[in-house]
């Protein structure tokens, strides 16, 4: 259903509104989402840290993010020994014969049993494996698809249990919030500033303006009371006391004038200008 709704894919931003509402009743009932939000790290145990950003896009509209994380993976070359496996040395304990001198406990006489260090073999494999250099472990990239839940706020750890995504230790992600080249934030709200021009103001009865769930459609005549719209529910989620709440989105309209006014052009709002006072003083 998502897939067919989301703004990526030309969804109808009304029905993904909806969609997003329902979601967010779930989610308060449904703590058991894959990712969880939480607000510190935990003070022991192992788990793996990164940062990571995030768009405005990714936290509000439930999207999936491809997460890189490091992790160590036993070295292939030596098995996790930290030797080259194809490379030996001389035995330093029975120098290289194998055998070792000793007492036989019965006879006292002089017996050869085979060295304990290198079994018997007179060589040990002793030369650091140039691939890990001798650390047994290499570094390697994880790559885990993480369908994005709401609610994730600048500060936030996007936490990953191991046995849900499979991973060698628990994962914690510190998310930071990329600015966006439209909407800014502030606070909980997100402020949309968007130019339009007089004509457009005066001559359309509706302007649209991008929202991250869609084209907005506004009506000129409340954008000629004020200029500026807050479309509620618009703009960042939040936890409040477990519930999560979303601020609003608040649209400011910057009003293009022309610079240049040919005098037909002035010509006409003259005339237009003495219509219009007309019609009122009439009315
Ligand atoms: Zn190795
Ligand atoms: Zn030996």
């Amino acid at each position: 259903m998502l897939k067919a709704l989301h703004p990526d894919l030309g969804g109808d931003k009304e029905e993904f509104l909806k969609f997003l509402a329902w979601y967010t009743e779930q989610h308060a009932k449904d703590k058991n989402f894959k990712a969880e939000v939480v607000k510190r790290l935990p003070s022991q145990g192992n788990y793996v840290y990164r940062c990571e950003e995030f768009t405005l896009e990714e936290i509000l509209t439930l999207k999936q993010k491809t997460l890189v994380l490091p992790v160590e993976k036993k070295c292939p070359d030596c098995d996790g020994t930290g030797y080259d496996r194809c490379k030996s040395q001389v035995c330093g304990n029975c120098l290289g014969t194998g055998l070792i001198e000793t007492l036989s406990s019965r006879s006292k006489d002089k017996v050869y049993v085979p060295c304990p260090f290198c079994g018997g073999r007179g060589r040990v494999q002793r030369v650091i494996c140039s691939t890990c250099l001798g650390r047994g472990t290499i570094r390697d990239e994880l790559r885990v698809v993480v369908d994005l839940p709401l609610g994730l706020e600048e500060g936030d750890y996007l936490y990953l249990p191991r046995d849900r995504f499979n991973l060698p230790q628990d994962v914690y992600v510190e998310v930071v919030i990329k600015d966006h080249p439209n909407f800014k934030r502030v606070g909980k709200d997100l402020i949309l500033e968007h130019s339009v021009s007089v004509w457009e103001l005066l001559l359309s009865d509706f302007i649209e303006v991008p929202t991250l769930e869609g084209r907005e459609r506004l009506a000129t005549s409340d954008l000629r009371i004020s200029q500026e719209i807050v479309l509620k529910s618009r703009g960042l989620y939040y936890y409040e006391r477990g519930d999560l709440k979303r601020g609003d989105l608040i649209v400011k309209l910057r009003v293009i004038y022309p610079i240049d006014l040919p005098l037909e052009v002035k010509e006409c709002l003259n005339l237009a200008y003495e219509t219009y006072k007309r019609l009122h003083q009439g009315g």
